[in-house]
């Protein structure tokens, strides 16, 4: 049995190695430093995707950087943050609007490029605040009333979850109640 939930936007699925240490430049050997003792290991790195709803509409961005296409609004998550926080910041930053979480409505690995694998998270949430504001990594947000009028989407990831959220196919984990607004 098969089942993944795997989408990749590359045919180029192997890790790409260091040559030298990041540390302290020595060649690495089977990607360990004969140095320094570093290691390389190849994980996906944790993002958040936020699926943030009005009215039944969805909210998406159109991307500032590479593929300038459209896409939900999230990122990736700082090592000093919880991933619940990232969902605040990242829409904050992106849209200038302020949330209540409703859900954690999907998991999914996705190989965006050789050189990036990723987690992504998702988070299904209600606008409670702020101003619409497109900033940061978007130019541009656009509300959504249906799958049809998500064109030109920069990720295979975001256009399932457009697809999902429309065909009301997505299920909710519910959030500790702790998290669900920004303090
Ligand atoms: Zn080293």
């Amino acid at each position: 049995m098969k089942i993944k939930q795997f989408f990749s936007q590359t045919s180029h699925l192997a890790p790409i190695s260091f040559k030298y240490c990041p540390h302290c430049g020595k060649p690495l050997q089977h990607q360990k430093c004969p140095a320094c003792d570093y290691k390389q290991y190849f994980n996906p790195a944790p993002t958040v995707t936020v699926l943030v709803c009005k009215d039944g509409k969805l909210l998406i961005g159109k991307r500032k950087n590479e593929p300038q296409k459209w896409a939900i609004p999230g990122g990736f998550i700082s090592y000093d943050e919880c991933f619940l926080e990232t969902v605040h910041r990242e829409a904050f930053e992106e849209t200038g609007l302020q949330l209540a979480l409703r859900g954690i409505c999907n998991v999914m690995t996705s190989h965006v490029s050789p050189l990036v694998q990723t987690l992504v998270i998702t988070v299904l949430c209600d606008v409670i605040g702020g101003q619409e504001t497109p900033s940061d990594d978007l130019t541009e947000l656009k509300w959504i009333r249906s799958y049809d009028e998500a064109t030109d989407i920069a990720f295979k990831t975001d256009d399932y979850l457009i697809c999902a959220y429309f065909d009301n196919k997505l299920p909710l984990f519910p959030i500790d109640e702790r998290f669900i607004r920004h303090r």
